[in-house]
């Protein structure tokens, strides 16, 4: 949803005569929402400073009104608030413009809210713009939902790593970093080998189990910039950033060994497990992630064809 700004000819309206000033304070200091004022000056440091806060505030933030008052409104941004996030508030503000942002908050004991924020400039007597109000609303609680939401979108839940979907976003990002900057790009698709007999033989839960093992050895295994996904039933992909073919068939190899390694783990019982593997790294002649992993695709095939149990790898045509 896109957030509504109230127009420029609604705050220089004139106030309609108040039933009573009274009421509308009696509202604002009770809001659930947060109110604050601030005088519209320094934009630079220190910063303008308060004048006024509600309640809201106070219980959010854990500040007493004798803390807050008096300083500026910076005291509640910290390390993780968005840099573009406060630059956008201040060029609007320079601007004496509204502006509404989430932006990330911090209470007086260091606890992160997120808060969705409304500033709009306050015209004194004479129209002159002399302060600035914000409404803030925390939303803490939508956005950590919203992020778990994301997160579960994009996540395999039996490996943990990240799902099909996600991966091949990734991927693509990786695909044009390594574009733009000309670097190279290994890839790897890793096929369990005769899964459906695994399946058959030890049943669909012990298959799981094996699923679960394989995902934990490739992320276990891998940089902090790799890649791991599940692609779909038991076909996993690795993308290694900064690896050419070489070093992508030498880390295909010991993810190989590593987990034949696991074989005959399943509870006494001897489960063969082994991986075919197909590498391959981003070619020159490639115009979408899709025909690098084609040839990754086209590589593990081979591995199967030659036996299973081992990495075969697909080179660019030079
Ligand atoms: P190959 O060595 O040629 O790869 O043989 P395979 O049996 O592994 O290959 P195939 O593609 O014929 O079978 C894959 C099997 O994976 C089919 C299905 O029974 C099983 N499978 C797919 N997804 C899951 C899953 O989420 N859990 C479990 N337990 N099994 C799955
Ligand atoms: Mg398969
Ligand atoms: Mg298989």
């Amino acid at each position: 949803m896109r957030p509504q700004l109230p127009s420029a000819e609604f705050l220089s309206a004139p106030m309609p005569e108040p039933p009573d000033l009274h009421f509308f304070k009696a509202i604002v200091a009770n809001a659930n929402d947060i109110v604050i004022v601030t005088e519209v000056e320094p934009s630079d440091e220190p910063g303008p400073r308060i004048v006024y806060v509600n309640q809201a505030l106070l219980n959010l933030t854990g500040y007493t009104e004798e803390e807050i008052v008096g300083r500026t409104p910076r005291i509640l941004q910290g390390p993780k608030t968005s840099a573009k996030t406060r630059q956008k508030v201040r060029e609007a503000l320079e601007r004496r413009e509204p502006v509404r942002v989430e932006i990330l908050n911090y209470a007086k004991d260091g606890a992160e809210y997120w808060l969705d924020m409304s500033i709009f400039p306050l015209h004194n007597a004479d129209g002159k713009i002399t302060h600035f109000g914000a409404i803030e609303r925390d939303i803490t609680q939508q956005k950590t939902m919203a992020e778990e939401l994301a997160r579960l979108a994009n996540t395999d839940p039996l490996t943990g790593l990240d799902n099909r979907r996600a991966f091949m976003t990734k991927a693509q990002g990786e695909y044009e970093r390594a574009r733009r900057y000309a670097r190279p790009l290994g890839i790897l698709q890793i096929d369990i080998d005769h899964f459906k007999a695994i399946n058959d033989s030890h049943g669909h839960h012990s298959g799981d189990e094996i699923l679960r093992v394989v995902g934990l050895i490739c992320r276990a295994s891998l940089r902090s910039a790799d890649i791991a996904g599940r692609l779909g039933g038991e076909e996993f992909a690795i993308l290694l950033p900064e690896a050419p073919l070489a070093e992508a068939r030498t880390i295909g190899e010991r993810l190989r060994s590593m987990i034949e390694a696991e074989s005959g783990w399943n509870r006494g019982r001897e489960v063969d497990l082994t991986v075919s593997i197909g590498a391959t790294e981003l070619c020159c002649s490639d115009h979408h992630i899709n025909d690098a992993l084609r040839r990754a695709d086209a590589a593990l095939y081979e591995a199967k064809r030659l036996g299973r149990n081992r990495v075969a790898h697909n080179g660019c045509e030079r």
